[in-house]
């Protein structure tokens, strides 16, 4: 079989076949888990996780935040509690939001049970949370409120820590396997509480250990898995990060929620993780927008055409709604623009002072490089 052919039916099967598309997956490893208003897991659409940078306790600023990751896409939020007061505030954030809230408790037991009593899933993070019985409690308050559970298993926080001094000399795969084991010894205290309803995220802050970790966990479980690199760093540095792990285990049908762990706000991770589930072709998020790199042909200022394009429509859902699945092209000049441009739905191909309007392959007419923005925006619009 020639080359391109086999490329072809490759990228076939890595983007379509094996992992599902934008209705949702193919691959139903995972057993479908209720959180608040949405079903994770099994067939359903991978969904884009943040976290609040707030303090909870100060609900107008939290649930303020929590409305702008909603128009931004966000789909589960969750929130820091780190004393009874945030936990008991979680009741009135709950009624003021419209995305299901998680509650992501570190070190005591009894905030997780204050916290279920008013959250949409608990997440603990078993290596700190304490005995296996203050477990069963937090067990117990979910139970009673049928609310799913997320065993957050970090690298840096393992119980096989405690036992060594200094920094391990573990290689990658044993840090995986000790990671899954430890997932594993706490799933089997819910289990043997008859608690089902779990979730499994297995965090490096590095792309190696996180991908082995999953891919043991995913071959061993149906249990759902919430994909992060954790502590992934700045924007581009996170970013690359973060796509290219989470990448190759979404390709491989790995992950049911992800979230973009990074040092930005997180209206920004909201958006990575977006880019990345457009990328693969797992979700559709506003448009595609095709801009090219510029070069000594362009006589444009092209990157903030793009810039204040994207700004204009991530900060307005009806927009994001109307270009969503669009491909909007932004090209630097006329001589390659539209020819490059030319699966493009519309866009402009700049030149000095004025540009062509592209529509469908075809050039139509000439726009002002003042009207360009307008012009684009217009015929957003008009869909
Ligand atoms: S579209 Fe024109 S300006 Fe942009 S990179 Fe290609 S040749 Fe250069």
């Amino acid at each position: 079989m020639k080359m391109s052919k086999i490329l072809k039916k490759r990228s076939y099967v890595l983007l379509r076949g094996a992992y599902g598309d934008m209705n949702g997956r193919t691959d139903k490893r995972t057993r479908p888990i209720k959180i608040g208003g949405l079903i994770i897991g099994g067939a359903n659409l991978i969904r884009v996780q943040s976290m609040c940078n707030t303090d909870t306790a100060d609900i107008k600023a939290t649930v303020k935040q929590i409305h702008s990751l909603e128009n931004a896409g966000c789909e589960i939020i969750r929130v820091a509690v780190k004393d009874i007061q945030s936990a008991r505030k979680l009741a009135e954030i709950k009624k003021k939001i419209n995305i299901p809230l998680v509650a992501d408790i570190h070190f005591d037991w009894r905030l997780a049970v204050e916290a279920a009593e008013h959250a949409d899933k608990i997440r603990i993070n078993p290596g700190n949370i304490g005995a296996k019985e203050n477990v069963a409690k937090v067990v117990k308050a979910c139970q009673k409120r049928n609310i799913p559970i997320r065993i957050g298993v970090n690298s840096g926080s393992l119980k096989a820590l405690k036992k060594i001094k200094g920094k391990p000399t573990w290689s990658a795969q044993r840090w995986a396997e000790i990671m899954v084991k430890e997932a594993f010894d706490e799933i089997s205290v819910l289990e043997r509480m008859k608690f089902k309803d779990i979730f499994v995220s297995l965090k490096a802050d590095d792309i190696e250990r996180t991908i082995l970790a999953n891919k043991i966990f995913s071959s061993k479980s149906d249990i759902p898995l919430h994909l992060g690199i954790t502590e992934a760093g700045g924007f581009l540095s996170g970013t690359v990060k973060s796509a290219m792990g989470l990448g190759m285990l979404l390709c491989e049908g790995i992950g049911d929620t992800i979230r973009v762990s990074l040092t930005e706000a997180p209206i920004i991770q909201v958006r990575a993780a977006y880019e990345i589930l457009k990328a693969l072709r797992l979700r559709q998020f506003g448009p595609d927008i095709i801009s090219c790199p510029t070069c000594g042909r362009c006589q444009a200022d092209i990157r903030k055409v793009v810039k204040k394009l994207e700004e204009k429509i991530y900060s307005d859902p009806k927009l994001l709604k109307l270009s969503e699945g669009k491909k909007i092209a932004i090209m630097g000049c006329v001589v390659n623009g539209p020819g490059e441009a030319r699966d493009a739905d519309f866009g402009i191909a700049g030149g000095k002072g004025a540009g062509v309007w592209i529509e469908k392959g075809r050039s139509v007419k000439t726009v002002k490089e003042s009207q360009w923005l307008n012009e684009i925006i217009k015929k957003i619009n008009k869909q």
